[in-house]
């Protein structure tokens, strides 16, 4: 049971989800709210970042889960161990993402990030996928210059240095200078008369155009697996452009659940099944049919788990190599049987045990229980006995002793 749910609300996880489910959702959600694509949503991409990192962290989790956001702060977490959203976006996609922020990357535009949702299908067999993005070329009307040869000018306001110096008065005799960004070329060192300006790109230098990508989806790529089209972010004059990342986001699949190259099957048999031999079907994903069939005699028990050697995924790089397909079985017991049926059973089955029954012993009665539901009473039940020490739970240990 944990104190409180906000950060895995935030995230849209469940309070026990995976590692890999969590940083999926975190995926998900960092991009769709990165100030990049959504500048409105600075709080909420914080919102997501801290959520992430608390619940990634087994320590910080299990203050969390204890406690709250307030044992955090409380446990000094607070103020020593959390990293920027943007520092932890780039740690989670790489350090391709404006980070590390070198001297090379200096001279470069930012990557732009796109996540391609993809199907088990697809990472089986592979695929070509069409992406269609916008993208700032350089205006080729103008060579990027904004304007006709010869009417691109020095700014004169700030001698085509892009910044201005700006003195305060503080006091007299104190004064106080401070650079900012020149207004008149708004930091582009550049002036072009308003006449003289290019038609085609409004002397912004750069237009933006329709791309058509073509992803190449190799056998055996995984969820959060990046495909990097290097140079191919948007152009600025005198910047050598960023890349796009195509980052893959593997969907669910109806059937199987993935497990690094192994695939993972849940299988539901009848009784009859189980304890007289199968054969069953499993259409794979290149729509191949896959026979199973039990050895006759051969008992399948109720969550026995079986495999099936290179039928699971393809390797990356290595697709001839393929993972298990592992099949957990399910037995589906009918609800109940006539007399009639259970004395033919009976006669089939391996003898009971004989019980001999004491004169004093006691009838009772078997209550249906549900396992989990008991459990969540039960920490209710400690709870409260904790508070009060003549509560139910004392008297019923009485009881059972006696
Ligand atoms: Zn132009
Ligand atoms: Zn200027």
């Amino acid at each position: 049971m944990v104190k409180e749910t906000t950060y895995y609300d935030i995230l849209g996880v469940s309070t026990n989800c995976t590692q890999d489910e969590l940083k999926k959702a975190y995926r998900k959600l960092a991009l769709k709210y990165h100030p990049d694509k959504n500048p409105n949503e600075g709080e909420r991409f914080k919102q997501i970042s801290r959520a992430y990192e608390v619940l990634s962290n087994p320590e910080k989790k299990r203050i969390y889960d204890q406690g709250g956001e307030q044992a955090l702060k409380e446990g000094g977490v607070e103020n020593s161990g959390f990293s920027s959203p943007m520092d932890l976006f780039d740690m989670i996609f790489g350090g391709g993402f404006g980070g590390p922020r070198g001297h090379r990357r200096e001279r470069r535009g930012k990557d732009v990030i796109h996540q391609l949702s993809v199907s088990l299908e697809e990472l089986y067999k592979g695929a070509v996928r069409k992406l269609a993005l916008q993208k700032n070329v350089i205006c080729d009307k103008c060579e990027g210059r904004g304007g006709k040869k010869g009417a691109v000018q020095v700014c004169v306001t700030c001698k085509g240095s892009g910044m201005i110096f700006k003195v305060h008065q503080l006091a007299p005799g104190m004064i106080q200078q401070i650079q900012t960004v020149c207004t008149e070329c708004r930091g582009s060192r550049q002036i072009i008369n308003p006449k003289d300006r290019c038609k085609a790109c409004q002397g912004e230098k750069t237009v933006k155009v329709r791309k058509i990508l073509e992803v190449h989806v190799d056998k055996g790529m995984r969820d959060g697996q990046k495909i990097v089209f290097a140079g191919e972010g948007d152009q600025e004059p005198d910047l050598e452009p960023g890349d796009i990342v195509i980052v893959l986001d593997e969907k669910e699949h109806a059937i199987f659940k993935r497990s690094g190259n192994d695939l993972v099957l849940r299988m539901d048999i009848e009784l009859v099944e189980a304890l007289c031999g199968f054969q069953k079907l499993i259409r794979t994903l290149d729509d191949r049919d896959l026979v199973l069939t039990t050895i006759p005699g051969e008992v399948t028990k109720h969550a026995d788990v079986k495999c099936v050697l290179s039928e699971g995924m393809p390797q990356y790089k290595n697709p001839f190599e393929k993972g298990r397909l592992i099949i957990q079985f399910l037995v589906s017991f009918p609800r109940d049987i006539s007399p009639e049926t259970a004395a033919l059973l009976e006669n089939c089955l391996p003898p009971r045990p004989q019980v001999v029954i004491p004169e004093c012993a006691e009838e009772c009665m078997l209550v249906d229980m549900d396992p989990e539901k008991e459990s969540q009473r039960q920490s209710h039940r400690n709870a409260y006995d904790e508070d009060d020490d003549g509560g139910p739970g004392v008297n019923k240990v009485q009881c059972a002793t006696n």
